[in-house]
């Protein structure tokens, strides 16, 4: 048994838990940080970045599905889910501050800020994606550049980004999480990779450590304080472990589907993923410029049928419009002997303005040029696993759970669906918590 004396322990290398991790390892605070992340840094593999490399990075192969059939890509490396994500960023909505007290707002400008958030310059938001921007503006909708965590300019050689770019960024100038981890590490916090956390260990209504295992051998950690930022799915499950039941009872997912069309010119998938949105929030829904990668299409499309998976030679000519949908909160992820389950179905309500969501994008399409006959709409996917430990019913205001010094920031804090790039949010409530946690060690 290994064990460990610390201040701080975290868990997870997500943006949650690299920005706590960078935030206190530059404060003054002097606090003991060690960071615990299950997987392990794959960013100088020769495979990062490939079909491949995502079947090893990602859990079970990229082939996690709910027990409704809904596909749920989850990075497990260091980075997290911003390994292979799209690098798109989005102000936290304003209901944080409205409908829970939280304001957000000055985390998120200095990020903003810090990593030169913007989007895309024209030339690189691609041909194909800003055409169905125009298209959707002729059917007067109010499509947006969309801000993205990339720096073309930082490209090793040259930005090269394409719907690839989900399976981990090979050119450079997408951000990750990892390069938090990074700084957090040149600042002196202990780093353990390949380090997977089982329990949360607490007596007396306070938290006492965790325990997991490294390398094959198990540990023990001792903190003053624990936060948790395994994501949506993670996170409950080490909390159900450690006898705090109501986790994962109900989660959001962000639902997502894309729907396509076959044009006679070029498509959007050798283009940078999401350029271009638009949200409709009385519809609960973002629109955005998306297709599978081209090895990912006709996997994704098998699971509608035989048929859909034939129709792989249209790629290259493929318009893609992405539906996120601000799904209610209902399923649950509930840890197993060995393993877990998720469930996640739609309400009638989510299936209704679902509906209306796809018959706009199908307009959209048809707009662009799109032969109608060609406009399909892929299987339901989880694209953003989180709700599953919500601020107001599991967390207090500085997201602590009911025992003291055990604290959650991730995905899972969400008290209801973003239907958003999330990772901004995440990066303004970890800023906002390492201050929290700054304050009490002081
Ligand atoms: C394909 C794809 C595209 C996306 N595109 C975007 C986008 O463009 N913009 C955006 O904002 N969001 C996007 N997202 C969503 C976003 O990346 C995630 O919502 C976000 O990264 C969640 O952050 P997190 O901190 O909650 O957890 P994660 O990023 O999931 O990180 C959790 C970490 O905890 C580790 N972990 C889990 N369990 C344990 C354990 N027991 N012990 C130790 N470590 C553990 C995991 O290995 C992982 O590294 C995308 C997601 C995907 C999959």
């Amino acid at each position: 048994m290994i064990e460990k004396q610390t201040d701080i322990i975290i868990v997870g290398s997500g943006p949650g838990g690299a920005t706590v991790a960078r935030e206190l390892a530059r404060s003054n605070a002097g606090l003991a940080v060690t960071l615990l992340e299950r997987g392990r840094d794959w960013r100088q593999h020769p495979l990062y970045g490939t079909y491949p490399g995502a079947m090893l990075y990602a859990d079970r192969a990229s082939f996690l599905f709910t027990q409704e059939g809904l596909n749920i890509i989850r990075p497990l490396l260091l980075g997290g889910a911003t390994s292979m994500y799209c690098g798109c960023a989005e102000r936290p909505l304003p209901w944080w501050q409205t409908r829970y007290g939280i304001d957000l707002s000055k985390e998120a400008e200095e990020t903003l800020a810090e990593l030169g958030i913007a989007p895309l310059p024209a030339t690189l938001r691609g041909v194909a994606s800003t055409r169905i921007a125009a298209a959707a503006a002729d059917l007067g909708m109010d499509w947006q550049p969309q801000d993205k965590f990339m720096t073309p300019q930082q490209s090793h050689n040259g930005f090269d980004c394409g719907a690839k770019c989900m399976l981990g960024c090979r050119c450079g100038a997408k951000w990750n999480a990892a390069a938090y981890v990074d700084e957090a590490v040149q600042h002196g916090i202990d780093l353990w990779t390949g380090a997977k956390v089982d329990e949360v260990v607490w007596a007396n209504g306070r938290v006492q450590g965790v325990t997991g295992v490294v390398g094959g051998q198990p540990f023990r950690l001792w903190g003053r304080a624990v936060v948790l930022a395994a994501g949506g799915i993670g996170t409950p499950l080490i909390l159900q472990r450690s006898g705090l039941s109501r986790a994962g009872q109900g989660m959001t997912m962000d639902t997502t589907v894309m729907v396509y069309g076959q044009a006679p010119v070029k498509g959007i998938g050798q283009e940078p993923p999401m350029t271009w949105s638009c949200a409709d929030d009385e519809l609960g829904v973002l629109y955005s410029t998306l297709i599978d990668p081209w090895l990912n299409y006709p996997l994704v499309m098998l699971q509608k049928g035989p048929a859909f998976a034939l129709t792989w030679p249209r790629w290259g000519h493929t318009y893609g419009v992405m539906i996120k949908l601000k799904d209610e909160i209902s399923g649950a992820v509930v840890a197993q002997k060995q393993g877990f389950t998720i469930s996640k179905g739609l309400t009638a309500d989510d299936r209704q303005r679902l509906a209306k969501a796809e018959a706009v994008a199908g307009r959209i399409l048809r707009q662009v040029g799109c032969d109608p006959d060609t406009i399909i709409t892929t299987p339901l996917r989880g694209t953003h696993p989180s709700g599953t430990v919500r601020l107001g019913e599991m967390l207090d205001q500085n997201l602590q759970t009911e025992i003291a010094g055990l604290y959650v920031c991730d995905a899972a804090v969400f008290p209801e669906a973003l239907a958003r790039p999330t990772v901004l949010t995440i990066i303004a409530l970890a800023k906002r918590l390492a201050r929290h946690l700054q304050e009490i060690g002081d």
